[in-house]
């Protein structure tokens, strides 16, 4: 990412140099007699880098007026007192890796918290990284990456159950949102996967919370898009971990056989022989004029089989289905080679997907849970990964999921071409029973299943004229679905959700009782609405 830190080690500045402020700016003058351990800078390149994201998209928002480094949670704890003793309290928001699309982790003419930072000052990031000594949980700062509390607990032979998709995400980021992949439906998303946390509230207070203790701020955070409280740490549970995964996937003609398959998997209907053969359930949509089959995550397929793949959906109008799945085995999981191939092979003879298009891998578990790096770093190696990023991502009810196919795979997205245009469509169902309805995170409220569609398309360089009339057409799609959702009355909620005003925020997201939930939080923990403003939630003092 172009917007990763800077890392401390290679900053030109000495903490004097970096607390010169420009007298311009009395925000920036306060500041200087904070008496922070950290460093703070308000030169171009450091509020510039801050201010971007992974969507690299224009944004009306103003950048930041200066980044702060913190040495240790009691630096921000400094930084929040500091803002909300003011008269007018400046915005400070928690970034990790900016890996959101619209700007929700900046802090318009306030503080950016680089978090990252935490992980390089006394003992590093290995002293912010710990596994228990009975080995029930790990302990992360808020800005470890999953991938190094990945390789910190299999040191041990030990493993979260619950996962995103990429790695490279902190813990504190996807906290604030649900964090969920193919794992959800067995074990809930990371917020479901977590035991206490460490969090500084909007009023600069460092807070150890848990369902025990601080109950309410503990579930207010969980899902609660950083407007509750900077995560400084979290303890996860953690479990024995596979050695291995066989990794299948399977093509489908049709979204009905797709989703009754996926469904079956996840244990809806109990009485099949398939439900619970699989540690990991997730899906696509395959579009024949989609380029590259499987883009950034990851290559699968020969270019032989990649040919075979684009001939059937050319064949069946365009649209094709992809389940991918997988099974772990060795190690903690149960059973050996043999034990797997005896499940592979009666998920093979029993699902529905077109014959002769099952392809299966053989991987490391952590192979396998890393698996999005590969078509990563090939992305990066041709200049496509820090491209615009207009994703939308939506969660709608399981009864309507095949309307939502045939009006948006099947229209809105094969209508109007948007050739060059890359990246996976997901969609997958997850179980509401394992969400737990006192965090901040919105779900469908009707059924007991819903599906995740995330349509997670990347443009091309949008310095040029098509790069800008690609994105803008992609942007005016995704607008399409939304109304086309509304006018068809499927109710779906934003997952990683962008709304342009509050309005937006109460009406469309929350709905009554939940925005009045979300209201009463943020009176209590960051009343003079510091923290997140990025997200366009809240902009004025409650
Ligand atoms: P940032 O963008 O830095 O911040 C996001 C929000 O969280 C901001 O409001 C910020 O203020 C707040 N925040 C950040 N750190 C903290 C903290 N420590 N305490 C409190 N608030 C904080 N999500 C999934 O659920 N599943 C996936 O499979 C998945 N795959 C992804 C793949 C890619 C390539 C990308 C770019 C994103 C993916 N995401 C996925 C989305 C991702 O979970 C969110 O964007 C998440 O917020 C990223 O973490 P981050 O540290 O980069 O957050």
């Amino acid at each position: 990412l172009k917007t990763t830190t800077t890392s401390p080690a290679t900053w030109a500045y000495s903490r004097d140099d970096a607390l010169a402020w420009r007298p311009a700016s009395s925000l920036l003058h306060q500041l200087r007699h904070l008496g922070v351990r950290a460093l703070i800078r308000d030169d171009a390149e450091a509020t510039a880098l801050a201010s971007a994201d992974f969507g690299n998209m224009s944004d009306a928002q103003p950048p930041a007026a200066a980044v702060l480094y913190p040495s240790c949670p009691e630096d921000i704890a400094t930084l929040l007192r500091a803002s909300c003793t003011r008269p007018s309290p400046f915005p400070v928001s928690a970034r990790g890796c900016g890996h959101s699309t619209r700007g929700q982790a900046s802090a318009p003419r306030g503080v950016v918290v680089d978090m990252m930072s935490l992980g390089c000052h006394a003992g590093g990031s290995a002293s912010r990284l710990s596994v228990s000594v009975d080995g029930r949980y790990v302990d992360a700062g808020g800005e470890q990456l999953w991938v190094d509390v990945l390789r910190a607990a299999l040191a041990h032979g030990l493993t979260p159950r619950s996962w995103t998709d990429y790695l490279h995400l902190t813990v504190g980021g996807t906290l604030s949102n649900a964090g969920i992949s193919g794992q959800a439906f067995r074990h809930g998303p990371q917020i479901s996967n977590v035991q206490e946390l460490d969090v500084i509230t909007g009023l600069g207070e460092m807070v150890r919370c848990s369902k025990e203790k601080h109950g309410d701020l503990f579930d207010a955070v969980l899902g609660g898009l950083g407007q509750f409280g900077v995560i400084t740490r979290a303890r996860i549970p953690l479990t024995p971990a596979p050695a291995r995964a066989r990794w299948v996937r399977l093509f489908y003609t049709g979204a009905a056989a797709l989703t009754g398959d996926q469904e079956r998997l996840i244990g809806v209907d109990l009485g099949t022989a398939v439900s619970g053969l699989m540690d990991y359930v997730e899906g696509s949509v395959v579009l024949a004029d989609q380029g590259r089959v499987g883009s950034w995550r990851s290559s699968f397929f020969s270019d032989a089989d990649a040919a075979r793949i684009a001939a059937l959906a050319e064949e069946v109008g365009g649209v094709l289905y992809c389940l991918e799945g997988a099974l772990y085995y060795g190690g903690a999981a149960r059973g050996g080679e043999a034990d797997v191939d005896q499940r592979l092979n009666v998920l093979l003879g029993e699902l529905r997907y077109a014959r002769g298009f099952a392809f299966v891998q053989d991987v490391s578990y952590a192979g396998f849970l890393d698996r999005v790096r590969d078509g990563e770093l090939k992305l990066r190696a041709s200049g496509l990964w820090d491209v615009p990023h207009p994703w939308l991502n939506l969660f709608l009810p399981r009864s309507r999921v095949l309307d939502f196919a045939a009006g948006v795979f099947h229209g809105i997205l094969r209508r109007d071409s948007t050739t060059g245009a890359m990246g996976p469509v997901l969609v997958y169902p997850m179980n509401r029973n394992r969400w737990d309805a006192d965090t901040s995170a919105v779900l469908p409220e009707e059924e007991e299943v819903f599906y995740t569609v995330g349509i997670l398309r990347s443009s091309v360089p949008a310095s040029t004229d098509g790069g800008r009339q690609l994105l803008r057409r992609l942007e005016e799609q995704n607008e399409e679905i939304l109304r086309f959702c509304e006018e068809t009355g499927i109710p779906c909620v934003q997952y990683l959700p962008y709304y342009a005003d509050q309005d937006g925020w109460e009406k469309k997201h929350f709905g009554l009782a939940k925005w009045a939930r979300f209201v009463d939080r943020k009176r209590k923990y960051d009343p003079k609405a510091i923290l997140s403003r990025g997200q366009r939630i809240f902009t004025s003092p409650l």
